[in-house]
């Protein structure tokens, strides 16, 4: 069965898991239909009902048994990313633990970041104001192959935590890891359609968008991300977009080479490459340019790529292998150098990891995502130029500098996350809200901001005592045109700070 608690129509078509190192069958999954969707929100909202009205403490206590059933699981998970996804088992772990680690976070953190705020009333100086945050009731993840229990579960952990049910499409290519959860929700919450997956392709996505749920938190290409948006403006649903990233990595001339060498290595090929937050595109000062590149070009060499003790991983999709080898080959024919690897080297779903050099802008190794093992790196003349550079692009979501002054060069970075020496530790870290800007999406998952994205806020204000003059009545005393005017004067005029201050302590006295 595709999850544990939708069921589909007998004769309906499935969908195929395939392995990208294989070829074999892993599993079938159904193809979840619009009514099934429709279905599946409803059981969904019912579970909602019971979920938000529960203390905090009673979700956190299911959410760690949740935690504690997805950890004694691990293998099995970890199984399946490798198998389904491509990617060398150690990555499978890493995948997971990632995964638990925002889990944890998500339930740790969700009282206080939810916790109603005080805040000032301004002028309405007789009110006392407050911000609160309630469950928003059924999200909809849709989730993307590259990382597809790392990266949902960034968005699920976070919406239980707010005390919402979610109803999970997870990508056509890796349905299974999604199935395998929501096997473990089942028999771990309480309440059985809590955290349900319905499984398909774009159309089973597309029913989700423009289905009853109350958000939708979608992960995948800037493309789709678009088509998910419009389904979406049919109900006004809102949505968290989480989108595709060009991230760019800046080497300075005072930049331990060694250490961005091994750290550009690693942001560019872990995963096969294929992460939104992969550095997709390196500028390196023109001093230390050719040393930078002969060392990235060395500890690449050292790399092995298949196998089960191997660096890299199959690519998940032939369709991806055609997209790195188009960049490839584009780049190529205008200019690019290959210092290692090259489309020459791809074999099936599994490309050796390319260094290139002599690239630019007009190349779309430099412009489009390519999510794959590939290190295109350009010399640049100034720190300047670098900045510039890295902003030519539509893309803002992560980013990477080097050298002794990277954190000034950090600040003029146009991007949602930015590691300074270093790469991609903003999405390890769980208190650090996740996301981009323009074609990155908008947004924000993680982080406490992670937390209130799944939460409907509301201002309250209380009346507490009444003043001589209600700014809320259309009883106004005679002379009230003149005693705002004073109010004007004495609030807003001259020396405007010290007599704020005077006139609320005369109004609470
Ligand atoms: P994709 O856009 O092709 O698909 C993502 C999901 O959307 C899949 O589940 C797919 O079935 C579904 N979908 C397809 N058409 C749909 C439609 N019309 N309506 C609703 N859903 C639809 O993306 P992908 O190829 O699976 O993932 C790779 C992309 O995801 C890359 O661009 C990568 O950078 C991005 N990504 C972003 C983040 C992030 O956090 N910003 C994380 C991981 C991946």
């Amino acid at each position: 069965m595709a999850t544990a608690t939708t069921s589909t129509a007998a004769g309906s078509e499935r969908l195929t898991s395939y392995s990208p190192t294989t070829g074999e069958v892993l599993g079938t999954v159904p193809i979840h239909t619009p009514a099934d969707v429709d279905a599946a929100v409803a059981r969904a909202r019912v579970a909602s009902q019971t979920w938000s009205s529960r203390s905090h403490e009673a979700r956190r206590e299911e959410l760690v048994a949740f935690r504690k059933a997805l950890a004694a699981d691990v293998d099995t998970l970890a199984d399946i990313l490798h198998r389904e996804n491509g990617k060398p088992i150690a990555e499978g772990y890493s995948e997971v633990l990632n995964a638990l680690s925002h889990l944890t976070h998500a339930t740790a953190r969700a009282e206080e970041a939810m916790a109603p705020k005080r805040v000032s009333s301004g002028i309405l100086a007789n009110f006392r104001s407050t911000i609160s945050y309630h469950p928003l009731g059924v999200i909809g993840v849709i989730g993307p192959w590259n990382y597809p229990l790392f990266t949902p579960m960034g968005s699920i952990s976070y919406a239980l935590a707010a005390g919402n049910a979610v109803v999970w499409k997870p990508s056509e290519l890796t349905p299974l890891i999604a199935v395998r959860v929501a096997e473990i929700a089942a028999r771990t919450f309480a309440l059985p359609d809590l955290l349900q997956v319905v499984t398909g392709a774009g159309s089973t996505g597309g029913a989700l968008a423009r289905s009853a749920v109350d958000k939708i938190a979608f992960t995948g290409s800037a493309g789709t991300g678009k088509r998910v948006m419009m389904a979406a403006a049919e109900r006004l649903t809102p949505v968290l977009l989480e989108l595709g990233g060009k991230d760019p990595m800046i080497v300075a001339e005072d930049a331990d080479l060694e250490k961005a060498a091994e750290a550009c290595v690693f942001g560019a090929l872990t995963n096969a490459g294929q992460a939104c937050v992969s550095i997709e595109r390196v500028y390196v000062a023109d001093a230390v340019h050719d040393k930078f590149v002969d060392e990235v070009v060395k500890q690449v060499r050292e790399l092995k790529t298949g196998g089960d003790d191997g660096d890299l991983g199959a690519m998940t999709s032939a369709a991806q292998v055609a997209i790195v080898k188009d960049h490839l080959e584009e780049a190529i024919a205008k200019g690019a150098q290959v210092k290692t690897g090259g489309p020459s080297a791809i074999s099936g779903n599994y490309i050796q990891p390319t260094v290139l050099t002599n690239v630019d802008h007009t190349m779309k190794i430099m412009k489009d995502e390519t999510f794959g093992p590939v290190i295109p790196i350009k010399r640049v003349a100034s720190v300047d130029e670098a900045v510039k550079l890295a902003n030519d692009t539509t893309f803002g979501l992560g980013s990477a500098v080097f050298g002794k002054n990277a954190r000034g060069i950090a600040e003029k970075l146009r991007a949602g996350m930015t590691a300074v020496n270093s790469v991609m530790a903003f999405s390890g870290i769980p208190n650090l809200p996740f996301g981009g800007v323009g074609d990155s999406g908008f947004g924000r998952i993680h982080g406490d901001e992670g937390i209130r994205e799944f939460t409907r806020i509301k201002s309250t204000t209380e009346k507490m005592f009444n003043l001589p003059v209600e700014m809320m009545s259309f009883r106004q005393p005679p002379d009230a045109a003149k005693r705002l005017k004073g109010m004007i004067t004495q609030l807003f005029g001259d020396g405007v700070v010290s007599r704020t201050r005077d006139f609320i302590a005369k109004l609470r006295s």
